[in-house]
């Protein structure tokens, strides 16, 4: 690019600061073509892509992307909604919400309880579907977390960086894409893994357009469902995936700063039932703090952890085993 550039301005054509008027402020010479600024802004944000480190690229698609889905939400105003349309919504919701507390967490980043390479590929992929990052970089950042909680290298800490950092910021900052993820290698054991990992962008991009095949397909087959390929699409993937992102982003906010804490830890993590509700179980934080290796995060009879209850019929499958509970829960 640099090369590309010094050739653009040896050959006397405009450099990129000379054809774009700061804020606009610059008035345009006359008789230049409207063209020939749009491809200048084109240029100019080009080059400052390319100067960017790959980790300020990441952040800034992050960003842009997450910006993108919310604003996507409107959609619904235009495509309307259908029951079929919101059990969609509603199924994709708890199934990769499962994904990310039995597979990503209780599995992947804390071996809370054994599975075999299949199920726990299924559990992994079901939490990339969440669109919450690929695997090795979730889980990275989520031992991270423990290690550092609420310290100055946690890097999701309410306490350290402000409640809307925690809750989103910290993934549009860079700093979160320059972490060597050298704390997962046990996971690269697992080629499956890492492919998600690298496959990450084609799995969302091909699960938009799975939602946007089906919509179009039940709207053929059933033209009476009153769904749409753009209307599955909207509540299916966009809506869904919005509402589990705050829903999970909320046991890195809310469950450090609002709820009981239970047990005295070294940090300022609580139990949240409302967070526990959206989230099968991860709301009863500061347990999990505590007992981190726990597959079961509601250690009391009335703190309903779905994650794991659903953990227990897969053991009854035989699909998982050896679920992992703290000493006196396991004797009670
Ligand atoms: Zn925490
Ligand atoms: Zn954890």
């Amino acid at each position: 690019m640099y090369i590309m550039l010094k050739t653009r301005q040896a050959s006397k054509r405009p450099s990129i600061d000379q054809c774009i008027p700061p804020s606009g402020a610059r008035p345009r010479r006359a008789g230049r073509p409207e063209s020939a600024v749009y491809n200048s802004i084109a240029l100019r944000a080009g080059a400052h892509w390319v100067s960017m480190t790959a980790a300020a690229r990441q952040a800034r698609t992050v960003r842009i992307a997450m910006v993108g889905a919310h604003l996507a939400c409107l959609a619904a105003l235009e495509t309307g909604v259908s029951a079929i349309a919101l059990k969609v919504a509603g199924v994709a919701y708890l199934l990769r919400a499962f994904g990310v507390t039995a597979g990503y967490h209780r599995l992947l980043a804390h071996a809370s309880f054994k599975a075999g390479r299949r199920t726990q590929f299924a559990l992994s992929l079901l939490g990339a579907l969440a669109t919450q990052g690929g695997p090795l970089w979730w889980v990275s950042h989520h031992r991270n977390h423990h290690r550092y909680t609420d310290r100055s290298q946690d890097l999701h800490s309410p306490r350290q960086r402000g409640f809307w950092h925690s809750h989103m910021g910290w993934m549009w900052d860079k700093a979160s894409f320059e972490t060597a993820a050298t704390n997962v290698k046990e996971l690269y054991r697992f080629p499956e893994i890492k492919a998600l990992q690298r496959y990450y962008p084609v799995l969302i991009v091909g699960q938009a357009l799975g939602f946007y095949a089906l919509g179009a397909l039940l709207a053929s087959q059933f033209p009476d469902s009153g769904t749409s390929g753009g209307q599955m699409l909207v509540w299916g993937f966009i809506i869904s995936t919005v509402c589990l992102w705050h829903a999970t982003f909320m046991v890195n906010s809310v469950c450090h700063v609002w709820g009981k804490r239970s047990h005295a830890t070294d940090d300022a993590s609580t139990n949240n039932p409302l967070v526990a509700f959206l989230t099968l179980g991860e709301g009863w934080h500061n347990n999990h703090h505590k007992f981190a290796y726990s597959a079961r995060h509601g250690l009391q009879w009335w703190q309903i952890d779905l994650t794991y209850l659903s953990l227990r019929c897969l053991e009854v499958l035989g699909l998982v085993c050896d679920l992992k509970l703290p000493r006196k829960v396991a004797l009670s």
